[in-house]
């Protein structure tokens, strides 16, 4: 169980199952956010935060929105925008305790081009 949460702390996370990877993406949002993502389900993945305490951030196909907090700039996590589609959404681990994601499996994912793990 991964609990973590923005540099203020008015946002925080717990994601609820064990993970068997953290994945690194080289799309230019990703890149440019400098995230690494754990990847669940909604369900999985509890978000604890105020109404309105986030930014979000869309963009491309407008398939999912990046959340920043507002008060600390982190970025926190992403959520599907079209929940028939998907209920995927992933947290920022890069706001973990690193002591938490050392033994973890990172895969590297290339949402820039080929949409596929590079391993
Ligand atoms: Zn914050």
């Amino acid at each position: 169980m991964l609990k973590g949460g923005c540099h203020c702390g008015a946002v925080s996370f717990e994601v609820k199952t064990s993970l068997e990877w953290i994945t690194e993406c080289n799309c230019s949002a990703c890149r440019k956010l400098g995230t690494v993502w754990a990847h669940a389900d909604e369900g999985e993945i509890n978000v604890d935060m105020a109404d309105g305490a986030t930014l979000s951030y869309i963009w491309g196909d407008k398939t999912l929105a990046f959340h920043t907090c507002r008060t600390c700039g982190s970025t926190t996590h992403w959520t599907s925008l079209n929940k028939a589609e998907s209920t995927r959404m992933a947290v920022n681990v890069k706001l973990v305790d690193p002591s938490e994601i050392r033994d973890m499996r990172l895969r590297h994912f290339d949402g820039a081009d080929s949409w596929q793990y590079l391993d």
